[in-house]
């Protein structure tokens, strides 16, 4: 511990520069009081002359501690050190010889003071240790030889004895406090490290998250993409069932994938919210047009009751809004095999929140799981995943949502009568502007029809089911096998709108959307990424190379049509970002 135990000495001297001074100042006017003369003025000067050099010899060391300094540097400091003790101890000798009784025992005060100074604030590097000690003991040991021999008082020698005393107690403590320091840096040194190895495993779990997400979702969007495609031909009552339990298990595949994805996200801090006006009856009602079909097939009714006085819009995130209620209904909903499920929207004034309570008539919750049932991976009974699958992360995500929210979500179940899970959400209520929310975007998808798309992706199988998918729409498809390409033909021919795939050989998608935004007659095109990189950062990218609308693989055809007839419709507002993972 030599390197930074000189850049330490250095700043610790540097703080204490103005209280050294200030302590000169006094012992120089103590040597005036005991022995008027010029000597203790003279004293004065030399001080400052001496702590001035320290500090210009210290500068580098203060400015950038970390560096090593070479062998000539630490000499310098260590002479420095001597330098400056013997300076500053000057007095000390002054006061001893021509201070009277008083001078002497102020001196070696002064001396016991000074030694005491340095051991602790010197001990991280023994040469500067040294380079400050053996002078202040020299002072402090020599001066009662010293008369003891000149004067002829052999009495004197007991002080030196007294001093030695002082000083053997002085290296115990000074090992003490070094071995307390070394403990200590020890310790630091070992958490700094820990941290750095939990930083590298939370990032080597993001990539791994993203290269397995990814993975995934290219052969599920094949999968689920050519189940789609299969259910529009013509089929008997077995082959229809069949597709539909491919396409349901696709569907639980991608939401286990969004879930894990959405966990891993808020546990490691990075889910970040939107703040922007949500049209709340407008989400609501999506909402319902979307469980309706699954309440009517398990024989349950959905009602949804809203307030009179809540407000037509609030400030909040409309994605994790939605979210909490996708999950708490998909839940509901899943519980419950006969009955209703309701849910409440009312408005807490007061407090300007929303408060939402999804109420059913299912199995309920047993009291000693509903504290359980928000952790991760935790499901009310061990039968639920067998008997209904899941994972027992959806309730763990919309509770940390809600809480990112500043709300809460909390529950209350009476096993066989049903439960309510009750969401609180603090928003401020604005008026809403027609077409100020997103979900209030339409477009006909009939302006598909003629439509030039041009469509980027590796995969021939993506490359098939985009023709499958679009060109019923009337949709005129060219589809290229990378960004080269895409940029290439974006160079002569005009799209209405450009389909960009991330991952691709020879260029991938972002560093083609740039070839392709810089110059060239498609500048202006919309352009809407279709990939299966499908995290936050991944979202980001696209944004910044200006891409209208980002849409995840695997392809939910619905989604993909609307968001191309709202690319090609210019009347319909372009500008925003459509969040559709
Ligand atoms: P998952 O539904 O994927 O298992 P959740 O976190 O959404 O995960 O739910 C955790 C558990 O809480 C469920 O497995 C279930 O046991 C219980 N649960 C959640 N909602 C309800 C409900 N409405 N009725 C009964 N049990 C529920």
């Amino acid at each position: 511990m030599t390197t930074s135990g000189y850049a330490m000495a250095a700043q610790v001297r540097a703080r204490e520069l103005g209280s050294r001074l200030a302590l000169a100042a006094f012992i120089g006017f103590v040597g005036w009081i005991l022995a008027p003369s010029i000597w203790p003025a003279v004293w004065i000067v030399v001080v400052l002359a001496s702590q001035g050099a320290d500090w210009w010899l210290c500068r580098d060391l203060r400015r950038a501690p970390e560096q090593v300094p070479s062998p000539a540097y630490k000499i310098a400091c260590c002479v420095m050190a001597s330098l400056n003790v013997v300076v500053y101890s000057g007095m000390t000798g002054y006061l001893w010889f021509y201070g009277g009784e008083e001078g002497r025992i102020f001196a070696m005060i002064q001396a016991a003071g000074g030694l005491l100074h340095v051991s602790l604030h010197m001990h991280h590097t023994r040469a500067l240790l040294l380079s400050a000690v053996i002078p202040h003991a020299l002072y402090f040991v020599g001066l009662p030889v010293a008369t003891a021999i000149l004067e002829r008082r052999p009495a004197e020698l007991l002080i030196t004895v007294g001093g030695l005393l002082y000083m053997s107690h002085l290296v115990v403590a000074v090992r003490q406090s070094s071995a307390t320091t070394s403990g200590l840096q020890a310790a630091n040194a070992e958490a700094r490290e820990a941290r750095h190895k939990a930083d590298a495993a939370s990032a080597a779990k993001s990539d791994f998250l993203a290269v397995v997400s990814h993975e995934i979702r290219t052969p599920m969007n094949a999968v689920i993409s050519a189940a789609n495609l299969l259910r529009r031909t013509r089929l008997d009552a077995e082959q229809r069932e069949h597709v539909m339990m491919l396409i349901d298990a696709g569907d639980v595949l991608v939401g286990l994938l969004n879930d894990v994805l959405d966990f891993s996200k808020i546990e490691a801090g990075k889910m970040h919210l939107e703040q922007a006006p949500m049209d709340v009856r407008a989400r609501l009602t999506s909402l319902q047009r979307l469980w309706e079909p699954k309440a009517e097939a398990g024989g349950v009714t959905l009602r949804f009751d809203i307030a009179d006085d809540t407000p037509d819009g609030v400030v909040t995130d409309a994605l994790r809004f939605q979210q909490i209620l996708f999950n708490l209904l998909s839940n509901a909903l899943k519980f419950t095999r006969e009955g209703e499920v309701t849910v409440s929207v009312a408005w807490d004034a007061p407090n300007a929140a929303l408060i939402l309570a999804v109420a059913d008539t299912g199995c309920g919750i047993p009291e000693d799981r509903l504290a359980h049932i928000f952790d991760s991976f935790e499901q009310a009974d061990v039968g639920t995943t067998r008997r209904y699958g899941g994972t027992g992360l959806g309730l763990a995500i919309s509770r940390r949502l809600a809480e990112m929210m500043g709300g809460d979500l909390t529950v209350t179940s009476v096993v066989g009568q049903g439960s309510t899970f009750t969401v609180r959400l603090p928003a401020e209520a604005v008026v809403m502007a027609p077409a100020q929310d997103k979900a209030r975007r339409v477009a006909d998808a009939g302006a598909l029809r003629g439509r030039q798309v041009l469509a980027a992706d590796d995969h021939a199988v993506n490359r098939r089911i985009l023709s499958l998918l679009l060109e019923p729409h009337g949709c005129v498809l060219t589809l290229v096998e990378n960004g080269a390409e895409a940029v290439a033909i974006c160079q002569t021919q005009v799209f209405d709108a450009i389909l960009m795939d991330m991952q691709m050989p020879v260029m991938d998608g972002l560093e083609a959307s740039r070839g392709i935004r810089s110059s060239g007659v498609n500048r202006d095109t919309p352009l809407i990424a279709l990939t299966a990189n499908a995290m936050d950062v991944h979202r980001a990218a696209w944004d910044e190379v200006g891409a209208q609308a980002f849409l995840t693989k695997p392809i939910d055809p619905v989604l993909l049509a609307r968001t191309l007839a709202e690319a090609c419709t210019p009347a319909v507002e372009t500008d925003e970002l459509v969040q559709a993972a």
